[in-house]
């Protein structure tokens, strides 16, 4: 007997009382559209926010919720909400493979590097699709990449081929995993969903804060691979992409790739490469591709006590027991002549970390484990800079990759040429006065203490004061003597775009290129990079109609 057709339906903006149970959601949505409950079909919530607004009537979640019914018997009352706008169609979900394929394309052996998330989820789109896929990354698989960091934790150089940048999963691998992204594309759903199957939890589905965190990451991470490899993805780890072998066009056409392992043949090419492979695009800018310099994030790292950050948001009442560690995202406008500044990658229960891949240069981000266990909360406090900051490095594509190695080379030397990181604390850097004394910070190398203030630029510097003394009056605390500020922060956003075609994704001036994710401009965080790696493999298999295709 066939399955009657069914509708489905998206109620907006339904309250949730924190401790409430999804069954009594789910009831009340019936309600709200005067179904019996006997007949809904289907039910999920779709998307889950905190409303923290503790003055009206206590901290709740909203959600928005997809009900299935039996299609043409929609109850009056469904009708009159979606009228009103509360309830609209739910929108289409897509899908990683790919029904209508370019047979000639399909046939091509598509070479993916880089296996963080825009190169994982290209390559799974690719061979869901049928096509052979070979995937190189210049780091060690996870098994291997966890000891190679260690290592370096304990004293050894950096290692410029497996650290928090390079390996498998890609820099977000040692994270918070934050899964945010302010893309609305239907492929959100297909690859959350792969996730999940791979370990992840369920309620990243909805939740608008979801996070995996570094020990679930580590664990799916493996398993991602299997489901790939069952489609045919071969692995190839610890190999580097050196150059490109190409025919000349116009457009140009790349029939092989130079490695560390040698020459490998490749018909189709996926540059998931991120936003630190620097040695990568001079080698591809001599292959003749182009890049334009763009501006990135800048700036320092945040931290606090955990404690502060939870009372300041959800105060210190049971709210904040129900919730746990909380995040924040703090936004302080452009104004009084100083450009916009923003906390970006907060990692509540984290810690700092050294994202380093070359010796003599210092760089911070953060991460956290899934239970945000630490006593420590951390972010990026950040400015968006732009060619006129870099200008003195250069005008060519390169100029903003010369400004962060001249910011990072000298935090390195002011923390004392050893990973340890320069630290001021927030009034000081206020008032533009030494720190003293011993400074405590979940940051493994340690922090000494430095003149952030004057190690900044004078641009930065003054933005930061400015969004300093904004963010108190939404966390009180947070530009008191228990902030401290560690640095530098020169790697939240890529600092070079490697144009493509608009329509197709194509590199400009290549027939067989396609630049993805992070490094190549179009993304930032794991998400939008995954979204972006997927979306483009579509349009690489099928440049005509993978765009019209949910
Ligand atoms: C410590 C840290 C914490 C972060 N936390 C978050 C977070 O919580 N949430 C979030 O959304 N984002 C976070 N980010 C950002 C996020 O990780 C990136 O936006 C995302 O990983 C970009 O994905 P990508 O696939 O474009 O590149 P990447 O993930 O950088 O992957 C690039 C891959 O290419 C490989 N590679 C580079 N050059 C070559 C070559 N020549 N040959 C072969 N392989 C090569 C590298 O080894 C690497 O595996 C964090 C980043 C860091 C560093």
């Amino acid at each position: 007997m066939s399955t009657p057709p069914a509708t489905r339906w998206r109620l907006l903006n339904l309250g949730q009382a924190l401790d409430e149970p999804e069954a009594s959601l789910r009831a009340r949505a019936c309600r709200e559209i005067g179904l019996d409950p006997g007949r809904l079909r289907g039910f999920r919530i779709a998307r889950r926010a905190l409303d923290a607004r503790r003055s009206r009537g206590g901290m709740r979640f909203v959600c928005h919720v997809d009900l299935v019914l039996d299609a043409g018997r929609e109850p009056a009352r469904l009708r009159r909400a979606v009228r009103s706008g509360r309830v609209q169609p739910a929108p289409d979900e897509g899908a990683l493979a790919l029904e209508s394929v370019d047979p000639e394309r399909r046939a091509r052996h598509w070479v993916v590097v880089g296996t963080g998330p825009a190169g994982i989820f290209a390559a799974s789109v690719l061979a869901r699709s049928g096509a052979r896929v070979t995937m190189l990354d210049r780091g060690p698989r996870i098994e291997e990449r966890g000891p190679r960091v260690v290592a370096f934790h304990r004293g050894a150089p950096p290692d410029p081929e497996a650290n928090l940048l390079f390996g498998e999963g890609g820099a977000g691998t040692y994270s918070d995993g934050k899964l945010y992204t302010r893309v609305d594309d239907p492929l959100e759903v297909p690859i959350l969903e792969e996730l999940v199957a791979c370990g992840a939890p369920a309620d990243i589905l909805f939740d608008s804060r979801a996070h995996i965190g570094t020990d679930r990451l580590h664990r799916i991470l493996p398993r991602l691979r299997a489901r790939l490899e069952a489609f045919g993805v071969e692995f190839r780890f610890d190999v580097r992409l050196d150059g490109l072998m190409t025919e000349p066009g116009p457009p140009t056409r790349v029939r092989a790739l130079r490695t560390t392992a040698g020459e490998l043949g490749c018909d189709g090419l996926i540059l998931a490469t991120g936003h630190s492979a620097r040695d990568t695009w001079s080698a591809l800018a001599d292959a003749g591709l182009t890049f334009e310099a763009k501006p990135f994030q800048f700036g320092v790292r945040v931290e606090h006590p955990q404690e502060l950050i939870t009372a300041g948001r959800y105060g210190t009442g049971p709210e904040a027991e129900l919730l746990g560690p909380a995040s924040y995202t703090l936004v302080c406008k452009a104004g009084e002549g100083l450009a916009a500044a923003h906390s970006f990658c907060m990692c509540p229960g984290g810690r700092i970390v050294a994202t380093v891949n070359e010796p003599g240069l210092l760089c911070t981000n953060g991460m956290s484990n899934s239970t945000h266990s630490s006593r420590w909360a951390n972010a990026a406090l950040v400015m968006t800079v732009g060619p006129e900051a870099f200008a003195e490095f250069g005008s060519g594509p390169f100029a903003g990759v010369a400004f962060q190695r001249h910011f990072e080379a000298r935090f390195f030397a002011a923390g004392g040429s050893s990973y340890a990181a320069p630290a001021q604390l927030v009034p000081d850097f206020l008032a533009g006065a030494e720190t003293r004394g011993e400074l405590r910070t979940s940051y493994r190398f340690g922090a000494v203490p430095g003149r952030v203030d004057t190690l900044l630029p004078a641009s930065v510097r003054d933005g930061l004061r400015r969004a300093l003394a904004r963010f108190d009056r939404a966390i009180p605390g947070f530009a008191g003597p228990e902030g401290l500020l560690v640095g530098v922060e020169s790697r939240s956003s890529g600092p070079v775009r490697m144009p493509r075609e608009d329509s197709t994704r194509v590199a400009l001036g290549f027939e067989n290129v396609y630049p993805v994710g992070e490094g190549a401009g179009y993304a930032g965080g794991i998400m939008s990079a995954a979204l972006d790696g997927a979306r483009s493999a579509r349009l690489a298999l099928n440049p005509a109609g993978a765009r019209s295709t949910p």
